[in-house]
C-alpha cells in the first residue's frame, strides 16, 4: 500500500471514531501527507481571523454558534435581494432570493431534527476547513452549516430543507480544487461534505466497470483494485485525494489523459458511467443506464460533468475501468520547448504505446536537482518524461526503441530508459516531485499554479512568449506540460504580497494568450470563482447565455453552489463579500 493510501485508511479510521464534525478526512490525508504545500501556503493565514475565539464548538453550544454564522450572512442577505430586483430574467441564478437569516436558522435547526446528531455541524473550526483552502489564493468565506450525509436519502432531505428556506447548498468532496470551487456565499449556506459516502457498492470486473459513492477517491478505488488482484484501473488522475464526485464535477484529467482523455472524454467516466443525481428540485434521476454504449437521446450526463456542483449533487457514479497493462519510463533532453514540442508531437502520431508525455522546462529541472530527491542529477535543460504503456516488457522496449529514434531526430539527446520498474518508479517520481522541486528554488517562496491548454502545435509559441514576460516582469516560474494534450502550469513563485500581485496579473496575461492561440482558460483546474471572468472571452456571450439558461432551468432558485463557473452580469459587490471573507 502506498503512504498515501495508508495513511488515508488511518486518519478515515481516526476521523468516524472521533466525530465527522471535526474535520473532513480527506484534508486531513492532503495536508498530513503534502506538508510543504501546506506550511507555504499564503492562505493559511486567513483561516484564523475567522474564528470565534469565544465559541467552545461542538454540538453543545450549537444554537448560539448558529446564531453567529446566521448572522454573519445576513449583510449578503439584504444585498442579495437588492441585487435580485435589478436582475433581469436572465440573470436569475447570478443573484437569486436567499431566505433570511431566521430562514436561515430555520433551516439548520430542521437539518438537527432530521439527520443524525453528528451529520449536522457548526463547529466554527469545521466551518472554517471547509470555507477555505490551502491550494489556492480565493478570499476565505464560510459556510452557515456543515452537513455529512451517509445516504442519498439524506442528501434529498438537505436539499428539499435547502430548497424550503432558499439556502446555498455547496457540495464538498476532495477539497483539492483550485479555483474556490466549495467556497461559501456571501449569504452563508449548506456545505454539503460527502467524504461519508466513499463505499465502492458493486465490481462489475466482466463489465471493466465499478459503482461507487461519490466520495471514493481514485487513489483508493486503484488500490483496492491491486489488492483484490484485479487487474483493472481507472485511469484519470488529477490531485491526490480527489474523488468521483468531484472529479466528475470539474472535468478533470491528469497525465494520463493523453492515452486516456479527460473526464468529458467518451472513453472513461461518461461512456459507461450512471450517475444518480439529486436535484435542485429534491428528485433523484439516474442519467443513463450501465451499457456501455447509449443512443438513447442526448448525453444529460455530459451536461453535468464539469458543472461544478451549480446543477445537482452526485450520489451515485459508475466509472469505466482500464486493464493494467506493464509501463516503464524514459527522460530525454532537447535544446527548447520547440522542438521537445515536435518530438513529442511525432511520437503520438506514430500510435506509440504512450501513456504519458510531460515536459519539464530546464528550470524544473535546475530545481529538482536543488530539491535533492532525485536518484541522478539532471542536465538543466528542456525535457520530457515518456510513460511508455503495451502488453509486456517487449512491446515496451520496441516503443522505447522507436521513440529514441524519433526523439533524436529533434535533437533529443540523453535518453534514458528505465530497466527495471524501480528505475521507473524513481524517474517518475521526478516528475511527481516537481511542484516541491520547484518552491525549492527560492527559500520560504509560495507558488501560483496556472492552468491553460491550447492546441498542441501552439505550445513552444504560448511558453516562449510566457517565459519572455515572466523574466520581464522578474518573475521565477518552473513550467510543466502535459505536453501530449497542449496544457501547460507555470508555477509563479512569490514571498511578498507585491510580488503576488504581480503574479497573479502575468497569470492573466497567460489566460488572454492561451485563448488568442484558440486555447483556454483552463484545460483541467475548472472555472470555480478564479477563471469565470474569462469566460464569455474563450466561449463568447451566446454560449454562456445558453449555459445560464441550462442552469435556470434545472435550478430555478439558483441555490446550487451560486457565485461559480457562471460570469455575473452583476457581480456581488466587495462590500457584500465582506460579511464572511477575509482577503
Ligand atoms: C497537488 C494537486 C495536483 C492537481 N493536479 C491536477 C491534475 O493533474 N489534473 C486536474 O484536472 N486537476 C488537478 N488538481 C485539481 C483537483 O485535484 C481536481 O480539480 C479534482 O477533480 C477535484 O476533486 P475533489 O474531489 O477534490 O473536489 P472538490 O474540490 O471537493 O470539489 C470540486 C467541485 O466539485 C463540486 N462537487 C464535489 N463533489 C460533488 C458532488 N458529489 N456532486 C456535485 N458536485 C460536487 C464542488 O462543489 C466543487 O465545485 C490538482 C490539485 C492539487 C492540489
Amino acid at each position: 500500500m502506498s503512504p498515501w493510501l495508508s495513511l488515508s485508511t488511518g486518519i478515515r479510521a481516526w476521523s468516524r471514531a472521533v466525530g465527522p464534525h471535526l474535520r473532513s478526512p480527506r484534508i486531513n490525508v492532503w495536508r498530513m501527507t503534502t506538508p510543504r504545500l501546506y506550511s507555504t501556503n499564503i492562505s493559511g493565514h486567513n483561516a484564523n481571523s475567522h474564528e470565534d475565539k469565544n465559541a467552545s464548538g461542538g454540538f453543545g453550544k450549537a444554537p448560539l454558534v448558529i446564531a453567529a454564522s446566521v448572522a454573519s450572512g445576513s449583510l449578503g442577505y439584504f444585498l442579495s435581494e437588492r441585487n435580485a430586483k435589478r436582475n433581469s430574467s436572465l440573470n436569475v441564478p447570478d443573484s437569486p432570493t436567499f431566505g433570511s437569516p431566521n430562514d436561515f436558522k430555520s433551516a439548520i435547526n430542521e437539518l438537527q431534527a432530521s439527520l443524525a446528531t453528528e451529520s449536522v455541524s457548526t463547529d466554527p473550526e469545521d466551518l472554517r476547513h471547509h470555507g477555505f483552502s490551502d491550494n489556492d489564493y480565493h478570499p476565505t468565506l464560510l459556510h452557515s452549516v456543515v452537513v455529512y450525509p451517509q445516504s442519498t436519502e439524506d442528501v434529498v432531505k438537505i436539499v428539499k430543507i435547502a430548497t424550503k428556506y432558499r439556502m446555498p447548498v455547496i457540495p464538498y468532496s476532495g477539497a483539492t480544487s483550485l479555483e474556490g470551487h466549495f467556497r461559501g456565499h456571501s449569504v452563508g449556506g449548506i456545505c454539503v461534505d460527502l467524504n461519508h459516502m466513499d463505499k465502492v457498492l458493486e465490481i462489475h470486473q466482466d463489465d471493466s466497470d465499478l459503482v461507487c459513492q461519490p466520495g471514493a477517491q481514485w487513489m483508493d478505488i486503484n488500490n483496492m483494485l491491486k489488492k483484490k488482484g484485479i487487474p483493472l484501473f481507472f485511469p484519470i488522475d488529477p490531485g491526490p485525494g480527489a474523488t468521483i464526485g468531484g472529479m466528475l464535477s470539474t472535468g478533470c484529467s491528469g497525465t494520463n489523459a493523453v492515452r486516456y482523455g479527460t473526464a468529458k472524454g467518451e472513453w472513461f467516466l461518461n461512456a459507461a458511467s450512471l450517475f444518480i443525481f439529486v436535484l435542485p428540485s429534491g428528485e433523484v434521476i439516474k442519467t443513463r443506464s450501465r451499457s456501455r454504449k447509449s443512443a438513447a437521446g442526448f448525453d444529460i450526463t455530459k451536461l453535468f460533468i464539469g458543472a461544478e456542483g451549480t446543477l445537482g449533487i452526485v450520489t451515485e457514479v459508475t466509472i469505466r475501468l482500464a486493464p493494467v497493462l506493464a509501463t516503464s519510463v524514459a527522460v530525454v533532453q532537447f535544446p527548447d520547448v520547440k522542438s521537445a514540442t515536435a518530438a513529442s508531437m511525432e511520437v503520438i502520431n506514430q500510435g506509440l504505446g504512450i501513456q504519458c508525455v510531460e515536459l519539464l522546462d530546464g528550470i524544473s529541472m535546475k530545481a529538482t536537482n536543488n530539491y535533492g530527491m532525485s536518484t541522478r542529477k539532471w542536465p538543466e535543460k528542456d525535457s520530457l518524461f515518456f510513460k511508455f504503456q503495451g502488453p509486456s516488457a517487449a512491446s515496451l522496449k520496441d516503443t522505447a526503441k522507436a521513440v529514441e529514434r524519433i526523439v533524436a531526430k529533434h535533437g533529443g539527446t540523453g535518453f534514458s530508459f528505465a530497466r527495471t520498474e524501480k528505475e521507473a518508479e524513481d524517474l517518475w517520481m521526478d516528475r511527481k516531485n516537481v511542484y516541491w522541486s520547484a518552491l525549492s528554488l527560492i527559500e520560504g517562496c509560495k507558488g501560483m499554479a496556472t492552468d491553460v491548454c491550447v492546441p498542441v502545435s501552439k505550445l513552444p509559441e504560448l511558453v516562449h512568449q510566457t517565459k519572455k514576460d515572466l523574466e520581464d516582469v522578474g518573475i521565477i516560474s518552473s513550467i510543466v506540460g502535459h505536453v501530449g494534450d497542449g496544457n501547460f502550469h507555470a508555477l509563479l513563485l512569490f514571498k511578498t504580497d507585491e510580488e503576488l500581485a504581480i503574479a497573479q496579473k502575468a497569470a492573466s496575461r497567460i489566460v488572454h494568450r492561451a485563448i488568442a492561440m484558440d486555447g483556454t482558460c483552463t484545460g483541467e483546474h475548472g472555472v470555480g470563482i478564479g477563471k469565470k471572468k474569462y469566460l464569455v472571452e474563450e466561449l463568447g456571450q451566446g454560449t454562456v447565455d445558453l449555459m445560464k439558461t441550462v442552469k435556470r432551468a434545472i435550478d430555478p432558485l439558483g441555490l446550487f453552489n451560486p457565485g461559480k463557473l457562471y460570469p455575473e452580469s452583476n457581480p456581488p459587490t466587495s462590500k457584500s463579500h465582506s460579511a464572511t471573507s477575509t482577503n
